[in-house]
């Protein structure tokens, strides 16, 4: 079975872009409900997968429930790590990419908040590399780039209204400006770059447990 990994900060640590309650409802409720969920299935249908990766990949394209409920509980692992309540500075490698291809990063903020905004309805927004290549895209719901060969996620943003509705209303832009302003953890973000040109793991998502 899966489990919930705990947040590496205080509940209350991004505020007041993301609210104490906001964190609690979504990870202890969304992330978890869809962990549960998940464990559920597997145990129902005698499918064990080793680790949260092979079972978003096993289910693409064939079981649409355990592809959104593994999905969404990896994009929500990552999405938690992909914030910090203290400044992580963008530095490196990732710098001189995003210069190299947006022209600095007021230019991705730009790129990234406006792929947000335009994605119609519930998704995901991330920043990605193919290689050293950078790309900003989106999914739609659990969409998850787990699936793609090749692509390592960099950054993603939760674009579901309960990721937001609470502190920003319907203000998506307003959320993801801020989000991109004050939580992004670009140290973080430094070592998947990293890792998409073969220096290092990328992230992965704790391996399954015993039931
Ligand atoms: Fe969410």
């Amino acid at each position: 079975m899966f489990v919930l990994p705990d947040l590496t900060y205080a509940y209350d640590a991004l505020e007041p872009v993301i609210s104490s309650k906001t964190m609690h409802h979504h990870h202890d409720k969304h992330h978890a409900k869809y962990i549960e969920v998940l464990n559920q299935l597997l145990k129902d249908s005698g499918a064990a997968p080793a680790t949260m990766e092979a079972a978003i990949r096993d289910a693409a394209g064939k079981n649409a429930k355990v592809f959104n409920n593994a999905a969404q509980a990896w994009n929500h692992a990552f999405f938690w790590l992909c914030m910090s309540g203290e400044s992580k500075p963008l530095g490196g490698d990732l710098a001189a990419a995003i210069e190299r291809t947006f022209g600095g990063v007021e230019a991705l903020k730009t790129a990234f908040v406006n792929e947000g905004i335009g994605h119609f309805g519930s998704g995901w927004v991330w920043l990605a590399a193919e290689g050293d290549t950078l790309k900003v895209v989106s999914t739609h719901d659990a969409g998850c780039l787990v699936t793609e060969a090749g692509v390592t996620p960099i950054l993603v943003c939760d674009l579901w209204e309960h990721a937001y509705y609470l502190d920003h209303q319907q203000d998506r832009k307003g959320f993801l400006e801020a989000w991109f302003d004050k939580l992004v953890d670009w140290s973080f973000a430094g070592q998947q770059y990293a890792a998409a040109r073969g220096q290092g793991a990328a992230y992965a998502y704790p391996a399954a447990v015993p039931a």
